[in-house]
């Protein structure tokens, strides 16, 4: 029988009559001749719980015992949707990741799915199951212990059983109706779209666009898993939500498909560095091994042998920098004469595939920013994206300037 993945987000799976709601639509898709692998997260609101009980018990815990802890909220989900299935008389049953085995690598907390055996499913739904109802987010290690696969892991967990089980497609539902040309709550002229290609998705999901985790989008890209996101709460059909895909399968293409934006960054200049043969790698190195993210990077024109280096980074990530960069001067590995940080800025993100056979997509931007009177602090490019840093109290509208710019509004 063709098999289907179905994965329900916190909201959508936040008590019995949203399970019940759920459910629901899992028994029309069995209607319909489909086996189901329906993956589920925990209630909403119940890992950041969890997680909250870890950090008031042991502020230094051990991470295999947080995995433990944080990994059960979606234990009782599982458990709960297999009842209301067979409520429904729906042959259907719950697992844990352990008992699939879902088998991840041992970085508790991040880990990465290793492989999915079938075996004991696939007896499961040729004794007449239909439904087989697994605890998303977690997985087993090589040594036994229960891990999880980072926060939002569980669209993970469903784009890995879509690959592994061969589905027709992997269906996401979640608490919006699909994937739009930017957020609604900045934009009232933002668009769903219906087909959005995987590099797009990628780029939109890292840049902060929150309907998926970006490792999910990864994963679907690699193996050709056809991801669909629609809402658990309208009335959904093979046409609803958005479908992520092939760009090969995408008619009309725009020249951008989204303009996405991060608040949560910084600026941070070091003030006349010796520019010499290595002084990147003097920079980056310390900073990487602090875990500080760096995001854009720009080295200016040096004069007399001095140069200021800019970088951005997750504003969080701030004080970390600023420590590795004053030990990294200390041991006498790079010297400067100041370290600036500017913490109200905001990244915005043009993306789409369009970019890599169509030129002026900079200029545009560029024009569009400047009629506002946007200054531009920092440019980063890449094949599908142009993004810029700017004052974060220009972000909303620089967000709708260039939804514009784009012919991304929606007709009035
Ligand atoms: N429950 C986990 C979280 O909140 C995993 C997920 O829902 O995807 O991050
Ligand atoms: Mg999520």
């Amino acid at each position: 029988m063709p098999l289907l993945v179905m994965k329900f987000g916190g909201t959508s799976v936040g008590d019995l009559a949203r399970i019940r709601n759920a459910a629901e639509k899992v028994r029309r898709e069995v209607e319909r001749g489909f086996d189901v692998i329906v993956v589920v997260s925990a209630m909403s609101g119940k890992t950041n719980e969890l997680v909250g009980w870890v950090e008031q018990t042991s502020p230094l815990f051990d991470a295999r015992e947080y995995d433990a802890v944080v990994s059960s909220g979606e234990n009782v989900t599982a458990g709960l949707m297999a009842l209301t299935l067979q409520e429904m008389d729906v042959p259907a049953r719950s697992w844990q990741g352990w008992q699939v085995p879902l088998k991840t690598t041992s970085a508790h907390s991040a880990a990465r799915i290793e492989d999915i055996p079938r075996a004991n499913i696939d007896q499961k739904f040729a004794e007449g199951m239909r439904v087989a109802v697994v605890a998303g987010f977690q997985g087993i290690s090589p040594e036994g212990r229960i891990t999880t696969l980072g926060r939002g892991g569980s669209d993970t967990t469903a784009v890995a059983f879509a690959a592994a089980f061969d589905a027709v497609r992997c269906d996401i539902y979640t608490d919006v109706d699909g994937v739009y040309t930017t957020d609604p709550r900045i934009e009232g002229k933002a668009r769903k779209l219906d087909r959005i290609a995987f590099e797009e998705m990628l780029e939109l999901a890292s840049l902060g666009a929150k309907v998926l985790q970006t490792r999910s989008v990864e994963l679907a890209m690699r193996y050709k898993v056809k991801l669909r996101v629609l809402s658990s709460f309208d009335e959904t059909d093979e046409n609803s939500g958005t479908l992520v895909c092939d760009e090969e399968d995408i008619v009309e293409q725009n020249v951008v498909s989204g303009v996405a934006y991060s608040r949560d960054e910084a600026k941070m200049t070091l003030i006349s560095v010796a520019d010499r043969p290595g002084i990147a790698a003097a920079i980056f190195g310390p900073l990487a091994r602090a875990g500080v993210n760096v995001d854009m990077i720009v080295q200016n024109i040096s004069e007399e042998g001095r140069t200021d280096m800019t970088f951005s980074c997750p504003v969080n990530q701030v004080p970390r920098a600023e420590d590795a960069m004053e030990k990294a001067r200390a041991s006498g590995e790079i010297n400067f004469h100041g370290l600036v940080a500017d913490t109200d800025v905001a990244k915005v993100s043009v993306v789409g595939i369009g970019m890599r056979s169509h030129a002026g997509v900079a200029a545009r931007m560029f024009e569009s920013l400047a009629a506002e009177g946007v200054n531009i602090k920092v440019i980063a490019t890449s094949e599908i994206k142009i993004s810029v840093l700017i004052d974060r109290k220009y972000m909303e509208l620089a967000v709708q300037a260039l939804h514009d710019a784009f012919g991304l509004d929606k007709a009035a």
